[in-house]
């Protein structure tokens, strides 16, 4: 029988919960148990594939094509775990489900309400990754409790103890206890507000995760442990972490989390080696060299925009016992200041995924600069989209060459619209979505990365490389070295006479992990170590 933990949040958002729902199923797989991550999102979007970056950072793919929370990301990339369509649900979701349902009638005339049809949906969700190959499901709720949109999640969950009995469910809430800095002092009134709220919903939790800065003394374990309810080993630390994310898992096991776990579920796994993350955490505090790759991208400010092609640099550099500095670079200050004036001294660029016109000559600009001198380039879907935009430009004297999507009515699209796309009206989950496999040529920089003539990657777009061209390209020096399985659309592109300039139209950095790094993040990572190492 599936046992289920729910982890909630509280006192603030971005306290990590997505990292630390991850680091616990990483934590519980190294005691052999086989688990599955979830995410509810309180929010009325169907699925965050709509939303600006800005809003709601990088929208991450599944295999299967679902347009997800990024913290699936951290899910797959901490754990085994395959993440799905049923991995990620949004009330919209939700409430669309049910909807559609009294629609066709299904209700048979009864009143439908939020309790117990949004409830039942909810829970449906939640059952919906149990099963016999499973042993744990851990379901994140995201926002914070309190949020208005979150009410009938906590209430979902709540039943969902009576429905599965206490002893198959473990409630685990984390918390921000703020140092306040004046008082010199850390707090837990914040703590016993939150907890308090949850226990007026019905839900006494079970585990309290306290995000802090400071030790937690004997003396505040106790506080929280008297005013919530809970036995003082069951309020754990997480200190943040000093050098990267991967140390989570480390810091939580010494806070015997998962033991913790273990016995509140009545469960017992094997003993769990915590090595291998310990080696990772190791090299990324201490790398033979630092390589500083330029990343050039239009929702730079933001962290959360590209936050699996930063932790595939990482994972790169793992891969290579290298730091990967990164210099996160505004297109459109490209635009202003100059390529050469910006992106001298780094040992390679990269041009993310990205929708839209805006900072596109800025990305061009960075492109040309890495090509002409010699610079480890990397373009990822957009970035491949822009790297061919470039060449013909300025290499194949095609002056007004475009996307469709910059201009639909350049008569020189060198990458247009594809053919599925064109009478698509709908913007939700209508793109080529999800994993498709590429053939990749003998001989190529691809092939040499991925030690393989095939592989499966995932993509997220509704443009492509015009085949048209592809003579142009070829005779200019291009090679198409990753192709779909009939030719047609075009996955690689890869320039001769320079020493590693690489663009894609899929999105490898969905499937790099610490453990794993992406074959094109490490072969990226290397070229810019050559890079230095001949500046040198
Ligand atoms: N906007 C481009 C397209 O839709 C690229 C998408 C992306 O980079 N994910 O084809």
């Amino acid at each position: 029988m599936t046992k289920h933990i729910f982890i909630t949040g509280g006192v603030v958002s971005s306290l990590g919960k997505g990292l630390t729902s991850a680091a616990i199923g990483a934590l519980l797989e190294l005691h052999g148990l086989r688990i599955r991550l979830q995410k509810l999102d309180p929010y009325l979007n169907v699925d965050p594939g709509t939303m600006n970056p800005f809003q709601h950072g990088e929208v991450y793919v599944t295999d299967d094509g679902a347009e997800t929370d990024l913290d699936l990301g951290h899910y797959e990339r901490f754990t085994g775990t395959v993440c799905t369509r049923e991995s990620n649900y949004t009330s919209g979701g939700i409430y669309e489900t049910v909807i559609n349902r009294e629609r066709r009638g299904e209700y048979l005339g009864g009143t439908v309400q939020v309790v117990p049809h949004i409830t039942d949906e909810i829970k449906a969700a939640v059952r919906a990754l149990a099963g016999d190959d499973v042993d744990i499901v851990i379901t994140e709720i995201g926002g914070t409790v309190g949020d208005i949109e979150g009410e009938p999640f906590l209430e979902a969950i709540r039943q969902f103890r009576q429905d599965a009995g206490r002893a198959n469910v473990l409630y685990i809430h984390l918390t921000l206890v703020p140092y306040i800095r004046a008082a010199g002092e850390i707090k837990t009134k914040p703590t016993q507000h939150s907890v308090g709220r949850l226990m007026e919903k019905g839900i006494q939790p079970d585990i309290i995760i306290c995000r802090t800065e400071q030790p937690l003394t004997r003396e505040v374990r106790d506080k929280i442990s008297l005013f919530c309810n809970v036995p003082a080993a069951a309020v754990i630390e997480e200190r943040d972490v000093q050098v990267s994310i991967y140390e989570l898992p480390i810091v939580l096991r010494r806070e015997g989390l998962d033991e913790r776990i273990l016995s509140e579920l009545g469960m017992d796994g094997r003993e769990p080696d915590i090595s291998q993350w310990e080696k990772i955490a190791d090299i990324i505090a201490n790398p033979d060299d630092e390589v500083e790759i330029a990343v050039v991208g239009k929702y730079i400010r933001l962290q959360d925009s590209y936050k699996s092609v930063y932790e595939a640099l990482t994972h790169g550099g793992i891969g290579n016992h290298l730091g990967v500095k990164l210099r996160r670079i505004e297109s459109e200050q490209i635009e202003k200041e100059g390529a050469e004036e910006l992106l001298a001294g780094a040992h390679g660029v990269l041009v993310p995924g990205g929708f839209g016109v805006r900072g596109i000559e800025g990305k061009l600009e960075a492109i040309r600069y890495a090509r002409e001198n010699n610079v480890p380039f990397f373009g990822i879907c957009l970035g491949m989209q822009c790297a061919v935009i470039e060449f013909a430009r300025n290499v194949l004297a095609l002056k007004n060459a475009n996307s469709l999507e910059f201009d639909d009515t350049t008569t020189t699209a060198v990458i247009t619209l594809m053919d599925e796309q064109r009478n698509v009206v709908d913007m939700g989950g209508t793109m080529r979505l999800g994993a498709f496999p590429c053939v990749i040529g003998k001989g190529s920089l691809a092939a040499q990365a991925y030690g393989s003539l095939e592989t499966s990657e995932r993509h997220r777009h509704r443009f492509e490389f015009n085949n048209a061209y592809r003579e142009h390209y070829a005779n200019g020096g291009f090679a198409f070295s990753g192709l779909s399985p009939d030719g047609k659309l075009v996955e690689i592109l890869e320039l001769s006479g320079h020493p590693w300039f690489l663009a894609v139209q899929f999105h490898p950095e969905f499937k790099s992990k610490p453990h794993a790094p992406h074959p094109l993040f490490r072969a990226f990572v290397q070229a810019a170590r050559e890079r230095k190492d001949t500046r040198k």
